[in-house]
């Protein structure tokens, strides 16, 4: 079977080294393997991500030397897709509406005296889990705003037992999507959340193999979940480490890592970039 990669950056910033490195992996996979390079828009934060962002990005890998196969998917033009999802995850009481703010859950976890910590730091202490449905209905008749969580351990008692799933240079991992708590599939303020949007596109897609940063290892344990969930197939994973800056820090957008374009702007040309990050 070909192998099919794909790069899906979120257009909330110019790309920088980092995601330039990411690319490049998915692109070399699918061109050593005569398979395919797929690029996928994952724009459904439509408060942070913007459209002039995303066709910089079109440009940004085009300038690399990155060709992709087939049209850009852009997830914000499949909302109701990811809908349906959710429909089918509620219809089987895996699901509930969590009201709770960002304060809420700290205050919470603060006043626990041993707060379970997850593979992301403190998990959801579960305090909307246990609302009754006439709490519920009456939050949701106040105009609360509400969350979907994921409720972990029914979802776990649902799938099969010992899922696990292939990594390169690992070989089978046991997957421990616990280690994440409830986590949001569908969130305040976007009528998705990542985990629910990715794992739909790249079953949807045909994504044979997912390339990304191994800051993404503990959500691969949550997809393989809803992998099996849903009865989607099953990508391979490849977790590589993330590109860091001067001081150790992991690039990012938000800290000001230096963009394609302004490296390109320096005088930079793609072979140079290509050399900086090792491809
Ligand atoms: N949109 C995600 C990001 O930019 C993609 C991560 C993934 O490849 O699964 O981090």
């Amino acid at each position: 079977m070909a192998t099919v990669t794909r790069f899906a950056p979120s257009p909330t910033g110019y790309l920088h080294l980092g995601h330039a490195s990411a690319a490049l992996i998915a692109w070399t996979r699918a061109r050593r393997d005569g398979g395919r390079f797929l690029l996928r828009i994952e724009d459904i934060d439509a408060g942070r991500c913007r459209a002039d962002l995303a066709a910089a990005i079109l440009e940004d890998l085009t300038w690399l030397g990155l060709d992709w196969d087939g049209p850009v998917r852009v997830q914000s033009q499949h909302l109701a897709q990811y809908r349906q999802v959710l429909d089918a995850l509620a219809g089987r009481g895996l699901l509930y509406p969590c009201f709770c703010t960002r304060a809420d859950i700290a205050r919470e976890i603060g006043a626990a005296a041993a707060a379970p910590q997850g593979a992301d730091g403190p998990l959801y202490p579960g305090t909307c889990r246990h609302l009754s449905p006439a709490q519920r209905a009456a939050r949701r008749a106040a105009g609360q705003p509400f969350a979907l969580r994921l409720d972990m351990a029914r979802a776990c008692a649902a799938a099969p037992s010992r899922l696990s799933f292939a990594e390169e240079g690992v070989g089978a991992v046991a997957c421990q999507p616990e280690r994440l708590g409830d986590v949001v599939l569908a969130r305040k303020d976007a009528p998705a959340s990542y985990h629910l949007c990715v794992t739909h596109d790249d079953a949807a897609q045909g994504v044979t193999l997912v390339t990304r940063g191994d800051d993404l290892r503990a959500a691969t344990h949550l997809h393989r979940l809803l992998q099996a969930l849903m009865g989607w197939p099953v990508p391979r994973y490849a977790h590589h480490p993330l590109i860091k800056d001067d001081s150790g820090r992991r690039l990012a957008k938000r800290d000001g890592a230096v963009s394609l374009r302004a490296l390109r702007e320096q005088g930079m040309t793609p072979q140079d970039i290509r050399l900086l990050i090792g491809g």
